[in-house]
């Protein structure tokens, strides 16, 4: 048994980054990790064939370049050898009729290649790019903030002297609208429109979904303005960098450690219990980087005391699940639309607003969509260091998908578990991405396949194969993530306390659940 100022339950990279600064601030932290690997989320292995690494889950990692934590310790993680590969041409879409968009951080470049399907919204582009800096003081101000009263005042008070009435409702409006009303708003050609739209299904913001809105446009105003970040040699540069923090700092790390329960004691958190029975105490804080259904499910056995917390935790709404294949590739796809979409990190396969659409609700109808929104991920073209000279790895993410399959859409494949479908599926993803760019499946030299209950089995986060731990929608997002009254990774026992993606301000690499809460607990 050891003891510590602070256990955190898994080593996502919140509570790595929240471990590291509570360890520089003199605390004893340990983190317990059930996996033989930490990162959770953001990890990079040899899925298919030795020398061809592969992001598991997070690729892209501009929110972590651009995060609060990284300005506070950018020396600190280069010395522990973070490295970025930025990217130039960001994001593009290829479209069934040979046409293709895509997003560089050029604005001569992109600006061009919107003109020649809207000279309108090529104008329309350049001013919300001009007026993206003022408009992203806000934004970025209120999502990199507690969800507090205080916090609130001081942001809608900004807000507010800087853009007067009007300007501040207009932000407001922003932030309520779905997709397909600030796109139809602003752009009039349906290809752009599809483009920017696909953001929001990275995310559960099908088109017609309020709320939505805001991740199209900040992905695509942040890209254009600021280019994409990929971790050199991998996504797990932050995670290796992290975890050195942490231990140089005196953290300990322990992986292969199930935490099966969280220990209280008068009402008070006071350490762990692991599944091989060992125990551990905390003096200050347990901190768990879990799903909410984790806590009452499984960690808190007797629950937290307070009823209305644990029928939140349990009732935590899921956004449906991914799946992602990983293909080890003897070259780049050849994509129809053009050989320009070889150098973009992202390309996106989803044709229209309605497609998308309808793929959602067809995953809520638990169905397999007959035509999965499709990210298809080029690391090696950013940096050819993740596979053997030459050859390349491929990144495909399958949205969305139902964690349990009650039938399917295109009516061709007979409805049972993900393991005994998760193949045939492989081939209808496939079969598209062929559509557009033939002859990939000659290029293939190796492929794992991750079901989204394989990807709950790496990570019980993942609940159903849900890659943002949450729905975001508006009822589960700001003062109501996890849920209202604990939006401040407080629960309702004395020092335990929730981090992570199911936490505000939701998923991605920006670790600002992780560093807000560490800067509460131990200040700046
Ligand atoms: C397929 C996929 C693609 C993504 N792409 C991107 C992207 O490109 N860019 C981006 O910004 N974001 C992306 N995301 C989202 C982002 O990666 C996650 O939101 C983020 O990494 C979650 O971090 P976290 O700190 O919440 O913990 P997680 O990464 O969820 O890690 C939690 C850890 O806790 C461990 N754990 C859980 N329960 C226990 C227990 N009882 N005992 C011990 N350990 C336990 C788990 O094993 C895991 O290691 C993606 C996610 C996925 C899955």
């Amino acid at each position: 048994m050891s003891e510590f100022d602070a256990i955190f339950v898994g080593a996502g990279h919140n509570s790595l980054a929240c471990a590291a600064h509570l360890a520089l601030k003199g605390w004893k932290t340990g983190i317990f990790e059930r996996n033989a690997a930490i990162g959770g989320a953001v990890q990079t292995r040899e899925f298919t064939l030795p020398g061809f690494r592969h992001d598991f889950g997070a690729m892209n990692l501009s929110l972590f370049a651009g995060s609060a934590f990284h300005r506070k310790y950018a020396n600190e993680l280069n010395r522990k050898g973070l490295e970025f590969a930025p990217v130039a041409d960001c994001f593009a879409s290829a479209f069934p009729d040979g046409r293709w968009f895509g997003v560089s951080s050029d604005l001569e470049k992109t600006a061009a290649r919107m003109a020649a399907f809207s000279a309108a919204d090529a104008a329309t582009w350049r001013r919300l790019v001009a007026a993206f800096p003022a408009e992203a003081e806000h934004l970025f101000r209120l999502l990199g903030s507690p969800m507090t009263a205080r916090a609130l005042a001081g942001t809608a008070w900004n807000l507010w002297r800087k853009k007067g009435v009007s300007g501040a409702l207009d932000t407001g409006r922003l932030l309520l609208s779905s997709p397909r009303a600030w796109l139809e708003e602003n752009f009039e050609s349906p290809y752009v429109r599809a483009t920017l739209a696909t953001w929001g299904m990275h995310l559960d913001f099908a088109p017609d979904i309020a709320g939505g809105a805001v991740f199209p446009y900040l992905e695509s105003m942040a890209n254009q303005s600021f280019g994409m970040v990929l971790g050199k040699g991998g996504a797990d540069t932050i995670i290796r960098a992290l975890s050195g923090m942490v231990t140089s700092a005196g953290g300990t790390i322990v992986t292969g450690a199930d935490v099966a329960e969280i220990t209280i004691t008068a009402g008070k958190a006071t350490g762990v219990r692991l599944a091989s029975g060992e125990t551990h105490t905390a003096t200050k804080a347990v901190i768990a980087g879990v799903a909410p259904s984790a806590l009452t499910g499984k960690l808190l056995p007797n629950g937290s005391g307070d009823a209305g917390f644990d029928s939140a935790m349990r009732k935590f709404r899921h956004a449906p699940g991914t799946m992602m294949i990983h293909l080890a590739l003897d070259d780049l796809p050849d994509w129809r639309a053009g050989a320009e979409l070889r150098q973009f990190a992202y390309v996106h396969l989803s044709p229209s607003l309605d497609a998308m659409s309808r793929t959602y609700q067809q995953a809520m109808a638990g169905m397999l969509p007959d035509e999965p929104v499709l990210v298809v991920g080029q690391p090696t073209a950013i940096d050819p260091t993740r596979a053997p000279a030459g050859k390349h790895v491929l990144w495909v993410q399958v949205r969305m998908l139902p964690a349990e399959i009650l039938g399917d859409a295109a009516g061709k494949i007979a409805p049972a578990h993900w393991d005994k479908v998760k193949d045939n599926y492989a081939e209808r993803v496939l079969d598209i991405i062929e559509s557009y760019a033939a002859g990939l499946r000659n290029k293939i030299l190796g492929r794992a396949v991750f079901s989204p209950i394989d990807l709950e089995r790496e990570n019980p986060n993942l609940v159903g194969g849900d890659q943002v731990c949450g729905s975001h929608h508006l009822a589960q997002n700001f003062l109501f993530r996890p849920a209202r009254g604990f939006a401040g990774w407080n629960t309702p026992v004395a020092h335990l306390h929730l981090t992570g993606a199911a936490t505000w301000p939701g998923a991605g690499t920006g670790a600002a659940s992780g560093y807000m809460l560490a800067q509460q607990l131990g200040g700046r």
